[in-house]
């Protein structure tokens, strides 16, 4: 085993255990009234809200790896526009996939359906974030590049706000120059009404596609209220799939209608999980919006290049080379890949089962899915990687090298726990927010505009806050 590679903590710890104790309960009330609150799935209620996990102190991140990460994000927004609009890539690459794992099929069906049908609006709106994790002090890895329902535009902006705020109580007014600002709310927002403005009808909705149940409803509305901030003309509609489904229509322009309302611009807060597309009722509204002039976050080709398949496919070698030309940006990009294996029926996919089954704790195995919960690691992976050798279903799985990132030490605050927290161990997944709006041929629009960090225990597979594991952050560059 290599040593373990250590973070500094931004100021002394432990903290005192009285001033600690303090701090906490301060620091929960904080939270509570700025906003940064989730919905209990022990106890939801719409009438109340927690406080979301949060870490006290901001971790520290090397200065020069945030900045590599924010200066790339604008290449990064190029390359995956140009993948969703390459058809031959895409089809080449999903090919497989789709044979096997039935929900990418089916939105590979919707692709091909507004293909075959004429597509009857062009643009799409890119609201994505890069997650990558550090591997080394002095290098990071992509771990995912998140096409659709990218969260956290609000709670990442709110989480720099807790750790200022905790830094000020603890008197340490000189350490907060090191905390980057943070428009990542705004930056959003803005893209959505860049999206409704380019639409050009001033009566025209944004439609938000949204779950049954809203866990994370303030990474929502808070959206919904800083577009009213910034245009309080601007209309909003929650609806989810199935309600679509019942009150949506195609107009004879194809305009896509709620309730007689235009929507101009409909994002994407569901319908990346299975669960989220039960039934033909839903999965008809998905194709319904995909028909429809309305412009997209995403459209359904940004949505298919945001799979894990995509991902191992572009680190292919002389892949990133059939989207971008400049050498200095296909260098940068290739660089932040780490080990990305297809597990196909052929020689390098035999290998790769191979690789794993040798020395499973090196990787990990991924479906094509989103939002947490859903890969295998260590020992598992063997016995999944067993169970699926010899059937087709092992396509719609790729195999990742397991990033080993830096541990922090620090207090993870959460709703329910002890208060003096105790001190644990930690490790943290940053993301970089892009918008971009473009066709198959040109990017109007293509903006890095904020980020987000979430730190969860050192031995926990995964880190969703939603799902329990994580917590917020931000980083405190050194
Ligand atoms: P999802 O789309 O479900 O978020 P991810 O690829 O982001 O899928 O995986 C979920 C989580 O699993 C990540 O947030 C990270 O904590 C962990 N993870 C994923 N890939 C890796 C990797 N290569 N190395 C280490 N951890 C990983
Ligand atoms: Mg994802
Ligand atoms: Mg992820």
């Amino acid at each position: 085993m290599a040593t373990v590679k250590r973070l500094p903590s931004c100021i002394q710890i432990p903290l005192d255990e009285e001033e600690l104790k303090d701090l906490v309960s301060k620091t929960k009330d904080w939270a509570i009234m700025h906003g940064v609150g989730i919905r209990s799935k022990t106890a939801f209620s719409e009438d109340s809200l927690n406080f979301a996990p949060f870490v006290l102190l901001p971790t520290t991140f090397p200065r020069k790896q945030f900045e590599k990460a924010v200066e790339i994000q604008t290449t990064l927004n190029e390359l995956m526009h140009r993948v969703a609009h390459n058809r031959e890539f895409l089809r080449e690459t999903l090919r497989e996939t789709i044979q096997v794992d039935e929900f990418t099929g089916n939105l590979y069906k919707i692709w091909e359906t507004v293909l075959d049908e004429g597509v009857a609006q062009p643009l799409s709106l890119g609201l994505v974030r890069n997650d990558i994790m550090l591997d080394s002090l002095s290098s990071w890895k992509q771990v995912e590049f998140n096409t659709i329902a990218a969260g956290f535009g609000w709670l990442g902006p709110c989480s720099l706000a807790i750790n200022r705020y905790v830094l000020e109580e603890l008197g340490h007014f000189d350490k907060l120059h090191n905390l980057p600002e943070n428009n990542a709310l705004t930056g959003i927002t803005l893209g959505l009404l860049d999206a409704w403005k380019i639409y050009g009808d001033p009566k025209s909705a944004v439609l938000f596609v949204v779950e049954d149940i809203t866990y994370n409803i303030c990474d929502q509305r808070f959206h919904e209220f800083e577009l009213k901030r910034l245009n309080p003309r601007v209309k909003v509609i929650r609806k989810t799939l199935t309600e679509i489904h019942f009150e949506g229509a195609l107009s004879s322009e194809n305009e896509l209608l709620v309730n007689g309302i235009v929507i101009s611009v409909v994002y994407f807060r569901s319908a990346y999980t299975p669960d989220q597309i039960p039934t033909k009722k839903e999965w008809d509204a998905r194709l319904l919006i995909e028909r429809s002039l309305a412009i997209k976050c995403p459209s359904i080709q940004y949505h298919l290049a945001g799979t894990k398949k995509v991902q191992q496919a572009l680190a292919k070698p002389g892949a990133i080379e059939l989207f971008l030309s400049e050498s200095k940006k296909i260098e940068a990009v290739r660089e932040v890949f780490t080990g990305l294996y297809g597990l196909d029926f052929d020689e390098a996919g035999d290998q790769a089962v191979q690789m794993a089954l040798d020395d499973p704790e090196r990787y990990v195995l991924k479906p094509q899915r989103e939002g947490g919960g859903n890969n295998v690691y260590g020992k598992e992976i063997r016995d999944t990687l067993l169970a699926m050798k010899d059937s087709r279903e092992r396509t719609a799985w790729i195999l990742m090298e397991r990033i080993r990132p830096p541990i922090s030490t620090g207090y993870i605050v959460r709703a329910g726990n002890t208060n003096p927290p105790p001190l644990v161990e930690m490790v943290s997944e940053l993301g970089i927010f892009g918008v971009v709006i473009g066709d198959s041929q040109n990017i109007s629009v293509n903006r890095q505009v904020g980020h987000m960090l979430r730190t969860k225990v050192a031995t926990a597979d995964e880190g969703g806050v939603a799902a329990g594991l994580g917590a917020l952050d931000s980083p405190y560059l050194i």
